[in-house]
């Protein structure tokens, strides 16, 4: 396996600060919106390849070879997670990889975040079973905000899925968190949440993160909860926790010649302002902002205007 300095990363992001996982190495295992949802809220754009099949859509050697080459470096992760522009799951080799890190790199605590629509099926639960955490979303109680919300592919329903999260729980010895993005007026009414309630004391996970847009969503008419809102919710669903961005720390800040790499393998798989990227990367804004606006410049990336300020997301070509 390579340990080359020079090698490029396709398959490593980040590492971002995470409130949950401290610093966390990101890992994406498919092409750029290859999911089995397509999410109205999608920070990574729209599902391009909506799709239930597993495969190895990103080499599991290459990743290998990348976990190797990075890890190499000694710098300070607290968690590898599975993330990124689509749904982990459909990798069909994601199993061979947390085995490799769990032989070859204890010292690092694995995490999936996951959209939960494969664990229906035995073979993915015991793939993902050895994770330290998964996160894993359930953003609607009936099939009809399920299908306006989440646009699944047409093979799946909400049932089946809530099962899955259920058999789950019961084999897996990690942490389980369940996560619930509210839309407002659409899977934020009280008849939904009193549904989602019954759903979350069957799966009895061990804890629920609240989320709502905060940066640009696929579709312009998908609203945010605002905080009252968010803060009455989080109480009727006793005490469910309401995800906010951490600041990096300062050991994370991040040496100049890797900078243009990080900021765009980052921003590509989720959108960012400049200050967000300035508290992820460990700089000043007035250090990323040249850079960001010079890859604006060269077409590596774009900008759209949200309520919360200026974003920067990977531009379509
Ligand atoms: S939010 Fe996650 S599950 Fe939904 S479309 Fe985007 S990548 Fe897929």
């Amino acid at each position: 396996m390579s340990t080359d300095c020079t090698f490029t990363y396709k398959t490593l992001f980040g590492p971002v600060p995470s409130r949950r996982l401290g610093i966390s190495l990101g890992v994406d295992l498919v092409r750029h919106k290859t999911c089995s949802l397509d999410c109205v809220y999608c920070e990574c754009g729209a599902t391009t390849h909506l799709t239930m099949k597993r495969k190895e859509y990103v080499s599991v050697d290459r990743v290998k070879d990348e976990l190797v080459a990075y890890l190499s470096r000694d710098e300070k992760i607290n968690y590898i997670t599975f993330s990124g522009s689509g749904e982990p799951t459909l990798n069909e080799g994601i199993g061979d990889v947390i085995q490799f890190l769990k032989s070859d790199y204890p010292q690092y605590k694995v995490a999936l975040l996951t959209n939960s629509t494969l664990l229906d099926q035995p073979a993915v639960r015991r793939q993902i079973k050895d994770a330290d955490m998964v996160m894993a979303s359930l953003d609607a109680a009936t099939e009809a905000q399920f299908r306006r919300v989440n646009r699944p592919h047409p093979k799946l329903d909400l049932n089946s899925i809530i099962d899955g999260i259920a058999a789950f729980r019961k084999m897996f010895c990690g942490r389980l968190l369940m996560e619930y993005f509210l839309v407002n007026g659409c899977n934020d009414s009280a008849e939904e949440l009193m549904k989602l309630k019954r759903i979350l004391r069957r799966i009895d996970a061990d804890g629920l993160l609240l989320n709502t847009l905060d940066r640009p969503g696929t579709q312009a008419w998908v609203q945010p909860v605002g905080p009252d809102r968010l803060k009455n919710t989080s109480d009727f669903l006793e005490g469910a926790e309401i995800v906010k961005y951490k600041p990096a720390p300062p050991e994370m800040a991040t040496r100049h010649e890797d900078l243009m790499e990080r900021l765009v393998s980052t921003v590509r798989r989720r959108p960012y302002t400049a200050q967000d990227v300035s508290q992820i990367i460990g700089l000043d804004v007035e250090t990323v902002q040249p850079v960001l606006d010079r890859l604006v410049a060269s077409n590596q990336l774009a900008m759209r205007q949200m309520d919360r300020g200026l974003f920067y997301l990977a531009s379509i070509k």
